[in-house]
C-alpha cells in the first residue's frame, strides 16, 4: 500500500499514493499499550478497548485525521487494530477514519471542520453518533464490541 504524508487544512494528513480498493488494509496500529490515565490530549492515542489505547508509534498510523464522511475504518480484534478502506479510494484523496467509532470512554469532544456536507460539528463518542449513521458503520462492521455496548438498545430520538 503506497501512502503519502502531506501538509493538509488540518496538519498532516496521510494520503493515497496508488489506487486502494474497498475493504483493503491499508495500516496496522502500533504503539506501546497505554491507560486511559496515561493519554493527554497532546499526543496521538487510539482507543482500542475499555481503557485500553496504543499509543504513538511515530509511524504514519499516528497521522490519519478524522472525518466525519470517511473513507476508512479501524478493525480492532483483540490489541490488534487495522486500518481498512470501506470504499474504493482515488490517488491523491486523503485516507481519514471516523474518530468517534472507537470512542467510548465519555469524555472527549473535539470540534470537526473536516468540511464534510455530513459534518456534526463536534466529534463525540461512538454511541453519541446520529442513527442513520450508526447503522451504516455497524453493517461496514468498524464499530468495535465496547462502543457497540456503550450505546442503549433500540432507537435514538
Ligand atoms: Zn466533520
Amino acid at each position: 500500500m503506497k501512502l503519502a504524508v502531506r501538509e493538509c487544512a488540518h496538519g498532516r494528513g496521510v494520503f493515497a499514493a496508488e489506487p486502494i480498493h474497498a475493504d483493503a488494509l491499508i495500516a496496522r496500529f502500533s504503539g506501546p499499550f497505554l491507560r486511559y490515565a496515561e493519554t493527554s490530549a497532546e499526543t496521538y492515542a487510539l482507543q482500542i478497548g475499555p481503557d485500553l489505547y496504543i499509543g504513538e508509534s511515530g509511524g504514519v498510523d499516528d497521522l490519519f485525521n478524522h472525518s466525519c464522511d470517511p473513507n476508512a475504518g479501524v478493525r480492532i480484534s483483540g490489541t490488534a487494530a487495522e486500518l481498512r478502506s470501506i470504499r474504493d479510494i482515488v490517488p491523491g484523496e486523503e485516507i481519514a477514519f471516523d474518530y468517534s467509532t472507537t470512542l467510548g470512554e465519555g469524555d472527549f469532544t473535539m470540534p470537526c471542520r473536516c468540511g464534510s456536507p455530513a459534518c456534526r460539528g463536534l466529534i463525540g463518542d461512538g454511541r453519541d453518533l446520529p442513527q442513520p449513521v450508526w447503522e451504516r458503520y455497524l453493517e461496514l462492521g468498524i464499530l468495535p464490541d465496547y462502543v457497540v455496548q456503550s450505546r442503549p438498545r433500540g432507537p435514538r430520538a
